[in-house]
């Protein structure tokens, strides 16, 4: 079977190809996003592969589906980005990667809190220019705070685990309660109550109609002042030009994200030598109280290979007619 792998990356394709070995696969590995210029690269192949950045959308898809595609998966956990009544329509079969990691974004988020609340970032820069002043640097302790965590799936059930032992106090927030979370946080009610009593909030419910931009200026009016804003899960949670005010006025007392609105024409990608055009995301460089990563949360080795070796068993049981173990949920 002819796979188009879009977006790949260098420390992705061996893993990609190792876990072929053995399958009747030919990769045609891409480096270029899918979108309404590069579909046609995948004319011709029965299969391809995306990531979170690319395009799926319905003209996009109409494109593959015309050149050949009867299979799509994403190398993700989370599927925003694809059309998926369109797939439906046009007959492609979806896969994604529900859990390929879950401790990997859950351990990134809780170095994220402990790197900006403590000022690591901060005080390694200095050090680095023989600058050993410590002025600024005070930082706070996870036991003297109430961390809530918005969405307990997968990711946010390892952030609980986590957290609880720090010794902070855990509120929780989910459509659907799960048992494990509840031995170690107190589940609020609703979504209103998680933001007035958090000192920190951390995000980790998928990108849906009912949860985007979830953190706007109504939200933030609820929250503490000073609160401490993360979002690993996907940038449109955020209304950023909102948060980018509340940290004007000091309402977001420190903001760290790993994932951001407008990042589909930025990450991944090196654009040291570029003019950022976008405003908002250049202001938010500027904040001392800010850390932006490049949404490389998932990325551990581990991970890695669980989404190769995931992928593989997607395109495996689609080759043979077998039902997709890992089939993204019916729109
Ligand atoms: P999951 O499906 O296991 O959990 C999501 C949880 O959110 C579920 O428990 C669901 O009940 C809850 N939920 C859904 N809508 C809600 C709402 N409106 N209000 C409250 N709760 C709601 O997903 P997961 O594996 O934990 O992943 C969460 C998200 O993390 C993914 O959708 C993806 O966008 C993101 N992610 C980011 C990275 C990264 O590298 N930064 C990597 C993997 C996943």
């Amino acid at each position: 079977m002819k796979v188009a792998v879009f977006n790949t990356k260098r420390y992705e394709r061996p893993v990609l190809e190792k876990s072929a070995d053995g399958f009747p696969i030919e990769f045609t590995f891409l480096e270029s996003r899918l979108d309404v210029q590069t579909a046609l690269l995948a004319a011709g192949h029965e299969a391809v592969l995306i990531f979170v950045n690319d395009v799926a959308n319905r003209s996009i898809l109409e494109q593959l589906a015309a050149g050949g595609t009867r299979f799509l998966a994403t190398r993700s956990a989370g599927f925003n980005q694809i059309d998926r009544q369109a797939a439906c329509e046009l007959g492609i079969t979806l896969a994604y990667v529900p859990a390929y990691s879950p401790n990997a974004v859950a351990e990134f988020t809780i170095g994220l809190i402990l790197t900006l609340g403590r000022h690591i970032h901060e005080g390694h820069n200095r050090v680095r220019r023989a600058d050993f002043n410590l002025e600024g640097l005070c930082g706070f302790e996870l036991r003297d705070m109430t961390v809530g965590v918005c969405g307990t799936g997968r990711i946010g059930t390892e952030v609980v685990k986590l957290l609880s032992g720090f010794g902070c106090k855990i509120l929780a927030y989910d459509e659907e309660p799960n048992e494990q979370v509840m031995l170690l946080a107190s589940y609020v009610d609703t979504r209103e109550e998680l933001f007035r009593y958090s000192d920190i909030l951390t995000l980790h419910v998928p990108l849906m109609p009912s949860t985007y931009h979830l953190i706007d200026n109504e939200a933030l009016k609820l929250m503490k002042d000073g609160v401490f804003l993360i979002n690993t899960s996907r940038g449109a949670l955020i209304d950023t030009p909102a948060v980018v005010e509340g940290l004007k006025s000091r309402k977001v007392g420190f903001l760290a994200i790993d994932v951001y609105e407008e990042e589909a024409c930025l990450f991944f990608e090196d654009h040291s030598s570029d003019i950022i055009r976008d405003d908002t995301f250049a202001r938010l460089l500027t904040f001392p109280n800010v850390i932006v990563t490049g949404h490389q949360a998932f990325l551990t080795m581990h991970a890695l290979r669980n989404i190769a070796e995931t992928t593989m068993q997607s395109l495996d049981e689609f080759a043979k007619g077998f039902p997709c173990t890992h089939a993204v949920p019916a729109p």
